[in-house]
C-alpha cells in the first residue's frame, strides 16, 4: 500500500492533460476510482481528472474531445497515448431524489469532492505536483480498511440509493469492513431500492459480477437485504443452496461474465424472464440465460451410453454443450464433490465431447435431407415439416448410419403415407 506522501503512477498522457488545463490558469486533480486503485496498489487505465474548467473551455483546449456526459460537465479527450480520459467539470448537487441528481458546476475542489459517495473515492491527487487532497480522510479508511459515507450516511444514501449496491459492491471488492453508521443506514435505505431504474441496478449487478471474485459482495447484498429486495425468488434459497451459488460464481472465470450471471440467476428459474426484463437486461442476455439455465436442466448421459450422449446434445443444443459443461464442472467443485463423482463427470463430459467432435448428427440442420427434399415429395411447407424431420431425426440419433439422403427419403415418404 502507498502512502500519502508518495507519488503515484500517473499516466504521462493524463498528467499532459492536466498539464494544459493547469497553464491556462484551471486547477486539475485526478480522481476517484484511479486514486484509490493506485493508493491501494493496484494499477488501473482510466483516470479520472476534475478540473476548474467549464466544459465548452475543455473542449476548446483539446481536440478531438468529445461530450462523454455533457450534461454533467464530463468531456472525454484524447491522451497522446490514444486513449479517452474523463474530464469532468467541479460539480456540486443542487437536487436530489434518490434516483438522479441536477447538478451546477462548484467553484471548487472541496464541494467536488464533497459530493462523492464514500470517503475512499474522495481523495484527490495532484498529478503534477504529487500532493494529495484528502479532506475527508479517505485515506486513514483505506488503511484501516473501512468504508465510511462522505458527510451523514442516511442523508447521502437518500440522495441517490444506486450509493446503496456501490458500498456493497466496494466494500465486498476491497474487503472494507462498513463503518457502524454507514451499515446503518444503508439497512435502512435497502426497501428504497426497487425505486431505481432496471438498467442502473443491471448495470450494478455486472460490475460485481466482472469482478475478480464476486462472493464477497454478493454476500453482503444478501446480508443487507439488498439481493431479495431486488430478486424475491432468492428468498427461498437456503444457506447451503447460497454457498453452491457462490462458490460456483467465483469458480468461474470473470471474462465468462454470462456464465457467472446464468450461475446467480439460475435458482429463480421460473422467474428469469421477469427478472430479467425488469432489470432492463438484452434479449440475447435473456435468451443465452434462459437457454443455458434450462440445459443444466437437462440430466448429462450416463458414461457410456453415446445414444444419450446425442440425446443430450439435440435436446440443449450442440453451441451450448461446453458453457453447460463448464457450469456444471464449476458446480461440482463448489459442492466439493468427491473423487468418484469427479470422474463421473468428466466421463460423461467427455462422452458428448467425443460425440460433438465426431460431429454425429444431433439437429435437424445434420440431417442429410431438408426441407427442399420434403418439397420435391410433393409436401406443402408447414408444420408437418418440422415434425417429419424431427422424426428422421429420432432415427438418426439412434443410428447415424441411417443418415443417408435417400434413407432418409424412404423414410420421410413411408411417414407420410402412415
Ligand atoms: P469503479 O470504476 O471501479 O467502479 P470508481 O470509484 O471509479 O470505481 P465510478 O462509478 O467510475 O467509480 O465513479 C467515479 C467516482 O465518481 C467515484 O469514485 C466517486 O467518487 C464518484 N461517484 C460515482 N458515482 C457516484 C454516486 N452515485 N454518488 C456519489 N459519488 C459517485
Ligand atoms: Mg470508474
Amino acid at each position: 500500500m502507498k502512502n500519502l506522501h508518495g507519488k503515484l503512477d500517473v499516466p504521462e498522457a493524463v498528467a499532459a492533460i492536466a498539464r494544459r488545463l493547469e497553464d491556462h490558469g484551471y486547477e486539475t486533480w485526478a480522481v476517484g476510482g484511479a486514486v484509490r486503485d493506485a493508493l491501494l496498489g493496484g494499477s488501473r487505465g482510466d483516470w479520472d481528472l476534475a478540473t476548474a474548467a467549464k466544459p465548452q473551455t475543455v473542449r476548446q483546449l483539446f481536440r478531438p474531445s468529445y461530450p462523454v456526459g455533457i450534461e454533467f460537465g464530463t468531456v472525454g479527450v484524447r491522451g497522446a497515448d490514444g486513449n479517452v480520459y474523463e474530464v469532468t467539470t467541479f460539480r456540486r448537487d443542487i437536487e436530489t431524489d434518490g434516483r438522479h441528481a441536477v447538478v451546477e458546476y462548484a467553484d471548487d475542489l472541496d464541494e467536488d469532492l464533497a459530493r462523492r459517495d464514500f470517503t475512499v473515492n474522495a481523495i484527490a491527487y495532484h498529478p503534477l505536483r504529487h500532493s494529495f487532497h484528502d479532506p475527508f480522510h479517505g485515506w486513514e479508511d483505506l488503511q484501516r480498511r473501512t468504508l465510511r459515507c462522505v458527510g451523514e450516511p442516511t442523508t447521502r444514501f437518500a440522495e441517490d440509493f444506486l450509493r446503496v449496491l456501490r458500498g456493497l459492491r466496494f466494500a465486498g471488492r476491497y474487503g472494507l469492513e462498513i463503518e457502524p453508521a454507514t451499515w446503518e443506514a444503508l439497512v435502512d435505505a435497502v426497501p428504497n431500492l426497487p425505486r431505481l431504474s432496471g438498467e442502473r441496478i443491471r448495470e450494478e449487478i455486472l460490475k460485481v459480477l466482472a469482478s475478480p471474485e464476486p462472493s464477497p459482495s454478493l454476500d453482503l447484498y444478501r446480508e443487507s437485504g439488498a439481493l431479495v429486495v431486488l430478486i424475491p425468488e432468492f428468498a427461498s434459497v437456503d444457506e447451503a443452496g447460497w454457498r453452491l451459488i457462490l462458490g460456483s460464481v467465483d469458480g468461474i472465470p470473470a471474462y465468462r461474465l454470462r456464465l457467472r450471471l446464468v450461475t446467480l440467476l439460475a435458482p429463480a428459474a421460473p422467474e428469469i424472464e421477469p427478472l430479467m426484463k425488469r432489470l432492463r437486461f438484452s434479449n440475447v442476455e435473456l435468451r443465452d440465460v434462459l437457454t443455458l439455465s434450462m440445459a443444466l436442466g437437462v440430466p448429462l448421459p450416463e458414461s457410456g451410453d453415446v445414444v444419450a450422449g446425442r440425446r443430450w446434445l439435440r435436446a440443449i443444443g450442440p453451441e451450448n454443450a461446453r458453457d453447460t459443461l463448464r457450469l456444471h464442472l464449476r458446480r461440482q467443485r463448489a459442492l466439493g464433490a468427491d473423487a468418484e463423482a469427479r470422474s463421473s463427470l468428466a466421463v460423461r463430459a467427455r462422452l458428448v465431447l467425443d460425440v460433438l467432435r465426431r460431429g454425429d448428427p444431433v439437429t435437424v440442420a445434420d440431417l442429410a435431407i431438408g426441407g427442399d427434399d420434403l418439397k420435391a415429395l410433393g409436401l406443402r411447407p408447414g408444420p408437418e415439416f418440422g415434425r417429419l424431420l424431427e422424426a428422421c431425426l429420432d432415427a438418426v440419433i439412434e443410428d447415424p448410419d441411417l443418415n443417408g439422403r435417400e434413407q432418409l427419403l424412404e423414410r420421410a415418404r413411408k411417414l407420410i403415407t402412415d
